[in-house]
């Protein structure tokens, strides 16, 4: 083993660790909850190390990163997720390698993801981006809809040829009546998803916790975790 891999085994078994304490304390098996490593501003050769160690869920946030990492690991069996904020001029490319884009929150990207995913004969998995701290009718700081336009961009996504409703994503808000409640904040996600799911079971996706809440978002009932830091180390300033 490399220096690199061995790191990684270490930090990618002490998450496991952490992943099965927390379903372990909900009352919850631990195959109910997926790993999601976020790779940003890391190189191919550890995406190529972390298939290697059985990850095959992978996350990126930036089209300009994830684009050439993506095509460099394209003989492996990896799922990408896109978790950033996605301009539409960024929506064709980032359809090329996405299998689903957990950052759709407004109607122009479900039209413009809509048109890619037709074009290149394929079906792309959505969830919507909830911002817990967003006034009615805007949208967070950090991309997201305000929880009371989930069912209209819902309702945009049903309607859309090529994309297929999974369900929901937020990043714990940093700001407003939520900011360091993430257990609060993850339970209001998981409320916002039963009521998706009444109507739309299939989309039973919940995507909630990073490196540093990643038990709260267990105990609340996320069906998937984006651990970046606590996986591959600490991030430069950028990303
Ligand atoms: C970077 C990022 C993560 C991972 O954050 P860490 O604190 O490094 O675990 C999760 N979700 C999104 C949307 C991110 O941009």
């Amino acid at each position: 083993m490399t220096d690199r891999t061995s790191e990684l085994a270490e930090n990618l078994a002490r998450v496991e660790e952490r992943i099965a304490a927390a379903c372990a304390a909900a009352g919850r098996a631990r195959e109910e909850v997926t790993l999601i490593v976020v790779t940003k501003t890391y190189p191919a050769s550890d995406v190529r190390i972390l298939h290697g160690l059985g990850v095959r869920n992978v996350a990126e946030n930036r089209d300009q990163d994830a684009a050439p990492k993506a095509a460099a690991c394209a003989d492996l069996d990896l799922t990408w997720h896109f978790v950033g904020q996605l301009q539409t001029n960024k929506v064709r490319s980032v359809v090329g390698y996405a299998d689903v884009v957990q950052s759709v929150d407004r109607l122009k990207l479900v039209s413009s993801l809509s048109a890619a995913a037709e074009k290149e004969g394929r079906e792309l998995g959505c969830l919507l981006q909830v911002a817990l701290d967003a006034e009615s009718g805007e949208r967070g700081d950090r991309g997201g809809v305000a929880p009371d336009g989930i069912e209209e961009l819902a309702a945009a996504v049903d309607a859309a040829p090529g994309l297929r409703l999974d369900g929901l994503m937020t990043v714990a808000p940093l700001a407003g009546p939520y900011a360091g409640r993430q257990r609060a904040a993850f339970d209001r996600l998981m409320d916002l998803s039963t009521a998706l799911r009444a109507t739309r079971p299939a989309a039973n996706m919940v995507s909630a916790g990073m490196s540093a809440d990643l038990e709260e978002a267990v105990a609340a009932g996320a069906t998937h975790v984006r651990v970046g830091t606590a996986v591959l180390g600490v991030r430069p300033k950028l990303g």
